[in-house]
């Protein structure tokens, strides 16, 4: 982390076949090593660091040559203005970073919006095109950067390619087609296609879950879900969470894991009751390749089951009954 952030990870992940490239056609990019944790590293020109923290992931960058100079990329742009656009040129990879920043744009939906773009125009690579259609997209003065603007969900058709999100959201890495488990998570999560929502990946990654299948991993979801409805409302930062354990956590908020816990599944209950509320439900927790993922119904079934929700993916209202949202003033939020 030190060295290279969340780019270090980059080749082991195209190793495992979970590096989406040229817009989810393939698994694995045969110029990862170009754009991955190393080449970072070698346009890194000092350290930088959250207060305090002796992880200090931070990625300053520069090229001299071409006059970039950002911070970062992290791992997610690497893929998404990297692999998932075939560009294998990491100061591409680090300009779009930079305008994404200037622009205020996330780079994993304005990058995978324009792989989507490249695919649709067969002009996977060409990394100035991907920069001048991003622009377009801030400033919606085109036509092509007006459609782009709504995101994949919305631009798909006119485009004429595969929608590759869920509920909305464009894709993150770690392709749920191999971590199969992370693939359930990507299905359920009530914000849609988050890496974040569960963490799946890290589990299959290290082989402490077996990536293949998704039966039996319901519980293990649901645990690390509301385990990470804590980490993000105490706003622990989720790169340092190897020094944050259980015990930690509890005593950093001066309460038992348990109690944590609980108060994790209320926060996703609720959330899916948003959901809920816009006519979301069952039907939304799919994945755009929901016959690659074994057993995908049977295990949003185990899912409602262990989070005791109905089988059509609603909570039902005594799951809302809560003294705790009383307490703070969320028990009497009104039907819409
Ligand atoms: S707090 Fe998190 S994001 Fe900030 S430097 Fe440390 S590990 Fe990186």
């Amino acid at each position: 982390m030190k060295r290279q952030g969340t780019t270090g990870g980059t080749e082991f992940i195209n190793d495992n076949f979970a590096l989406p490239t040229r817009y989810f056609d393939e698994y694995e990019f045969e110029s990862a090593a170009a754009i991955g944790g190393n080449a970072v590293e070698e346009k890194k020109y000092k350290r930088g660091a959250c207060s305090q923290c002796a992880y200090a992931c931070k990625l300053p960058t520069r090229d001299e040559e071409r006059g970039v100079e950002t911070e970062g990329p992290e791992f997610e742009t690497v893929y998404s203005f990297g692999s998932c656009q075939g560009v294998g040129d990491i100061v591409d990879v680090m300009e779009a970073n930079e305008l994404c920043d200037e622009l205020g744009m996330d780079t994993i939906s304005a990058g995978v919006t324009v792989a989507a773009y490249l695919k649709a125009e067969d002009e996977f690579g060409n990394a100035a095109l991907a920069r001048e259609v991003l622009r377009e997209i801030a400033t919606r003065e085109t036509d092509r950067g007006d459609l782009l603007a709504e995101g994949v969900h919305r631009a798909h058709e006119e485009l004429g390619v595969t929608d590759y999100t869920v509920k909305g959201m464009e894709f993150a890495a770690h392709d749920g087609r191999v971590l199969h488990g992370q693939g359930l998570s990507y299905a359920v999560a009530n914000r849609g296609a988050d890496h974040m929502y569960a963490g799946m990946l890290g589990l299959e990654y290290s082989g402490e879950l077996d990536p293949e299948g998704t039966l039996g991993k319901a519980e293990r979801l649901v645990h690390e879900e509301n385990r990470n409805v804590i980490r993000d409302s105490g706003v622990v930062c989720a790169f340092a969470g190897d020094y944050v354990t259980d015990d930690r956590l509890a005593a950093l908020l001066e309460t038992d894991y348990e109690h944590l816990l609980e108060i994790g599944a209320r926060v996703v209950a609720r959330e899916r009751h948003f959901n809920n509320r816009r006519g979301k439900d069952v039907a939304d927790d799919r994945l755009p390749y929901d016959d690659e993922v074994p057993d995908l119904e049977a295990a949003l079934q185990e899912y409602y089951a262990a989070r005791g929700w109905n089988a059509d993916g609603t909570v039902p209202d005594d799951a809302l009954d809560s003294p705790t949202e009383t307490a703070v003033g969320y028990g009497a939020v009104a039907d819409d």
